[in-house]
């Protein structure tokens, strides 16, 4: 599976985050969960400014979702419409990861963008609740400290890719 149009095999998979958020609070965390994933294995680099060959996920609010929640819908020109919120891998060429102003002063708020971001990146939910990254329901109550980066079940093993490991960044991508 190769998620993002733009990527080639072997090249580094070059993300632009584009702020239409419109509140510093929020832009402090999502650049947080943005470094989180460069750090982390796998093809991804993202940025907020536009490098070649780029493909992009837009950061917007929905101020209607419940705190500390977000919703990742994935684009794909041949869809109809053209987004969607499947959050699975899929042929993106772009992104739209929405979450209500509210995260912006919650402890999970930057947990949030970063599953949102594993989501836009072509990430399904997998492993335990609240220990990987891309667990379902991170944002509930229930989950104490998720966490805010890629996980070992997230980034998953090299290439080919076995049991329990297959649905991370780097099987998706088949980087090794
Ligand atoms: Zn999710």
């Amino acid at each position: 599976m190769i998620c993002r149009n733009v990527w080639v095999d072997n090249q580094f998979l070059r993300v632009r985050l584009i702020d239409q958020m419109s509140n510093a609070q929020l832009s402090s965390k999502a650049d947080v969960a943005r470094a989180n994933w460069t750090a982390a294995a796998g093809p991804q680099i993202l940025s907020w400014a536009p490098v070649a060959n780029d493909t992009w996920i837009y950061l917007k609010r929905n101020d209607l979702l419940a705190v500390p929640n977000g919703v990742t819908f994935n684009c794909n020109n041949a869809l109809v419409p053209a987004c969607s919120d499947q959050a699975r891998a899929m042929q993106i060429v772009w992104s739209e990861i929405y979450v209500p102003l509210g995260n912006k002063d919650h402890a999970k708020g930057t947990s949030v963008f970063s599953h949102e971001i594993g989501h836009a990146l072509g990430l399904f939910h997998h492993g335990n609740a609240c220990v990987p990254l891309m667990s379902s329901g991170l944002g509930a109550a229930g989950c104490v400290n998720p966490p805010v980066a890629p996980q070992a079940v997230d980034i998953g093993g090299l290439p080919p890719c076995g049991a329990n490991v297959e649905h991370g960044i780097r099987c998706i991508y088949k980087w090794d």
